[in-house]
Parts: C-alpha cells; sequence; structure tokens
C-alpha cells in the first residue's frame, strides 16, 4: 500500500492523518513528532494555566486511541531530521535513546508548525521565564505557580497569546505588567479598537509598557531590564513575541519558502515538490482579499487545509481559496474580532480604501444586558468589496465578526450588508443590525456623492 508520512502530529498532522484515513482505508500512514504528545488542543493551553479549564487530560488525546481509530504508526520523541527527495525518504533520530533512522514515503506531509520567538538576550534561562507553544511548556508554567506562587508576571508581547495569558494570570491571583515594543496591544487591530482593549486591560490592574524592549534578565531572573535601561520586578516572565515558522527542514531539501517566511504551497498545498505537501503555520498560502502571499498561523486553515491534502491524495482535487484571517481574542467579557486586513496593512501596500465605523448596542438598549458593540470595517471605495473588519465588546463581537466573514466570503460588497436579513428579537440585535447599518452609512455616502 501507499505510504504516507506525517512530520508533526498536532492541529495539522493528526487532522489531516484521520481525513487521510476516513478516506481511504488501504494507505500506511506513519506519524513523527517530536513532541510527547499529538492531537492536543494547544488552544486551551492558557485556560488549563488560568484554572478555566480544569483537567489537563480534556485537552490532551490518547496517543494509542488515536493510533488505533485512525491505524496509524505514531512516533513521540521522534524529530525528523531530513528529507532525500531523490530516495523519497526521511531520515529520524529516536530522542529518547539518540537512535537513528529512515522511512520511505509515496507522500510526505510537512505539518512542524512554528516556534515561539526568543529574543537572544542574557540570562533568560534563569527559571522562571517561559514560552508559551506545547504541552510540556504549559506543564512548566503549571507547576512554576503551583510550586513557587509568585506573585507577579511579566508578559513580554502583547499579540493573541499575552492578551489570553494576561487574563489567565489574574485568575491566579497575580499582578500583571505587560510589555510591548509598538504602541499598542493587538498590533492586529487598528489603534482605536486597541485601545478598548488597553482600556479593560488596565481596569483589571495590568500594567502596560509600550515602545519598551526586553534586554537583559538580572537578579536571578527577578529583574527585568528593557531597551530604555528601566528596569521592572517579576517572579514570572512569558515570552509571547510572536512566532516563527519551523522552515529548516524543507529549506535543507531545497523546498521553497516564500517572502512570508512560510514554506510555499499551491492551491493544492503541494510544495514546489508534488509529492511533499505543507499545512498549517509553516504553510505560505494567498490572500484572498489582495491576492498576496500570506501565512496565518491559527487552527481554522490548518483543519481546512488537512481536508485538501487528503482528498488532493486520495484523487478528488478540491482547491484552498486562500485564508482570510478570521481570528477573535477574549479578555475577560471583552472580546474582539478580525478579519482581513487593518489600516496598518492597507496603508502599506498602497491600497486604496474607506472606513465606516459604528457603535452601536449589542441588542436592543432597553433589553437588559445590552452592551456597547463597535465595529470598523474597510472597503474598496471603486470595487466596494470589504477589505477588513474589526468587532469589540463584551456582547456580540464574535457573531458580527462572523456574519462579516461569511459576507467576504461570499464576495459581498459593502452595501450588500445593508441586506442581510438578520435574526432579530430584542435580546439578540436590533431591527437593523449593527452590520446593516454598516451597508447603509456605506452606500449613503456613495449615493451623495454621486
Ligand atoms: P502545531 O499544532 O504546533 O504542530 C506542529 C508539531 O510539529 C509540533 O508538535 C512540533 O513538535 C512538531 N514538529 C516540528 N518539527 C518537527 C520535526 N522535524 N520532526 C517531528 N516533529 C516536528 N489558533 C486559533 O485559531 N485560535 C486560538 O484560540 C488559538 N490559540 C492558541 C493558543 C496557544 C497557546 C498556541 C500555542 C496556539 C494557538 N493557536 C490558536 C494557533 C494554533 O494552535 C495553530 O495555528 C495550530 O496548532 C497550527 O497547527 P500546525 O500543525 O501547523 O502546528
Amino acid at each position: 500500500p501507499k505510504h504516507i508520512v506525517i512530520v508533526g502530529g498536532v492541529a495539522g498532522g493528526a487532522t489531516v492523518a484521520a481525513q487521510l484515513r476516513r478516506l481511504n482505508k488501504d494507505i500506511r500512514i506513519s506519524i513523527f513528532e517530536k513532541g510527547g504528545q499529538i492531537a492536543y488542543s494547544n488552544c486551551g493551553i492558557p485556560y488549563y494555566i488560568g484554572g478555566i479549564v480544569p483537567d489537563r487530560n480534556s485537552i490532551l488525546r490518547d496517543c494509542q486511541d488515536f493510533s488505533d481509530k485512525y491505524d496509524a504508526a505514531i512516533h513521540l520523541y521522534t524529530e525528523v531530521t531530513s528529507i532525500d527527495r531523490e530516495k523519497q525518504r526521511i531520515s529520524f533520530i529516536d530522542l529518547k535513546d539518540n537512535k537513528e533512522g529512515y522511512e520511505e514515503y509515496d507522500h510526505l506531509i510537512l505539518s512542524p508548525g512554528a516556534s515561539a520567538r526568543i529574543p537572544d538576550i542574557p540570562n533568560l534561562n534563569a527559571g522562571n521565564c517561559f514560552p508559551i507553544r506545547s504541552i510540556q511548556d504549559m506543564d512548566h508554567v503549571h507547576q512554576f505557580i503551583e510550586e513557587s506562587s509568585p506573585k507577579t508576571a511579566l508578559i513580554a508581547g502583547g499579540g493573541f497569546i499575552g492578551v489570553e495569558m494576561a487574563e489567565n494570570l489574574i485568575l491566579r491571583g497575580l499582578n500583571v505588567q505587560l510589555l510591548e515594543r509598538s504602541k499598542q496591544v493587538m498590533g492586529i487591530l487598528d489603534s482605536d479598537m486597541a485601545e478598548l482593549m488597553e482600556k479593560e486591560m488596565r481596569d483589571k490592574g495590568i500594567s502596560l509598557l509600550f515602545d519598551e524592549e526586553l534586554a537583559a534578565v538580572e537578579d536571578g531572573g527577578t529583574t527585568f531590564v528593557m531597551k530604555s535601561g528601566k528596569r521592572t520586578e517579576a517572579d514570572l516572565l512569558i515570552l509571547s513575541m510572536g512566532i516563527i515558522p519551523n522552515t529548516s527542514l524543507a529549506e535543507q531539501s531545497g523546498l521553497k519558502i516564500g517572502e512570508t517566511k512560510g514554506i510555499v504551497a499551491n492551491e493544492f498545498m503541494q510544495t514546489n515538490d508534488p509529492l511533499i505537501y505543507v499545512l498549517g503555520d509553516a504553510a505560505e498560502t494567498v490572500d484572498p482579499i489582495l491576492h498576496k502571499p500570506k501565512q496565518v498561523p491559527l487552527a481554522w486553515p490548518a483543519h481546512r487545509q488537512a481536508y485538501i491534502i487528503a482528498n488532493h491524495i486520495a484523487g478528488v482535487p478540491i482547491p484552498y481559496k486562500g485564508t482570510y484571517g478570521t481570528a477573535i481574542v477574549k479578555f475577560f467579557d471583552l472580546a474582539a474580532g478580525m478579519i482581513g486586513h487593518n489600516e496598518k496593512t492597507l496603508k502599506s501596500m498602497e491600497t486604496p480604501f474607506k472606513t465606516e465605523v459604528v457603535e452601536a448596542k449589542s441588542h436592543a438598549g432597553y433589553f437588559p444586558g445590552s452592551m456597547p458593540l463597535k465595529i470598523k470595517l474597510h472597503y474598496d471605495p471603486v470595487s466596494r468589496a470589504i477589505l477588513g473588519a474589526q468587532t469589540i465588546g463584551k456582547d456580540g463581537a464574535d457573531k458580527r465578526i462572523d456574519v462579516i466573514a461569511a459576507a467576504m466570503k461570499g464576495k459581498l460588497t459593502v452595501d450588500d450588508l445593508q441586506e442581510i436579513e438578520l435574526a432579530y428579537a430584542p435580546p439578540f440585535s436590533s431591527p437593523k443590525d449593527p452590520v446593516n447599518i454598516l451597508g447603509y452609512m456605506a452606500s449613503s455616502k456613495n449615493i451623495n456623492k454621486e
């Protein structure tokens, strides 16, 4: 039978294995994972640390159970070290006993993910400095909190993981400072949207240090020196400064790396070697909005790409149509949703755009529990295509970003938004939903202009 070898056994790797088996009973599947777990839910890591998800096992998957269910050979603690494309075989090292070996493939699937960006600064390995990427990282932080009862934490980096960790460390009773080299948290949001998140963070007692970068760790790990020379103290450091796609294996074997530093994939997720596929955080695909290369480290694309690859290998070519980058983050009651391009990326690409902002209520104002909801939407003034959107609020931000995501996928224009017939009763929305209002606003300006 055909042998499919998969490198990386978590979001992309495990999902593609399951999809392959669903479509084909006869193939051999082998998964190589250098860590000690497969198919776990990385996205649950911050919530286990904070205690919102109390059961560690609920985010893990039993390896034997997975192996039995999908009839896949799983090699844990085994790192794939090289690819011989001519001989169609990979070399690996078993990290437990340092034994090396090789395995031949008919198709190779790379889902090696990404690594946390770790700054090159002195004394970072003081024992209280942790990236947040794997189950091992999660266990280290959890154990440190249980055993050392830290009172204060410094989070370096204010993106998704920094914000989620801030909430979860507060829930564990820590006093949190967050350091960010730019002038705002959540660089993916426009600054006026990020400000609402920042206000909420300050209200929860977090001190935000902007325009600062970590430069050194001193005093056995409790004093942190910043580029400006300013110093701060904390018992625990979380490194959430972004990620770097794991591409060295691909690079060494001559697979093409793109401008986003991801491994270039075609519409069927094949690399420049048609026998080798790539998916997940390490893959570069396209932005369906402006048709530029894009690398999006999120779970939705990894799962969709797994489906595309499994079908392609089974002889059913379904193209991957690109990644919009729909995402959402929660900080206590507040949620911020986003899709597509923000002001900064549109300006940097010199793409003409117009913007509508609506500040509405999540549902009928007279009905208890309605909350302020802000939505911002960027669109092309000529084609009227939606280029990006952001939502923020304590209720309904998730629903609105998903409605806009569906509108973008369906290639609706900004003017079409007024025509989407959305469900209304007072506890849920208003007879004109805030998404409808964006459409009315944009088209009334357009009519007035004409
Ligand atoms: P991974 O799931 O990271 O798997 C890659 C695996 O490959 C790793 O286990 C690695 O050990 C292994 N590997 C690498 N190189 C080799 C090699 N040479 N040999 C063998 N094995 C190798 N996304 C969302 O959409 N929503 C969220 O809320 C969200 N929250 C997140 C929270 C955290 C803390 C983290 C870390 C990520 C979160 N993500 C979230 C991102 C999401 O988890 C990733 O996009 C997704 O896991 C990518 O899948 P992947 O298969 O590319 O990489």
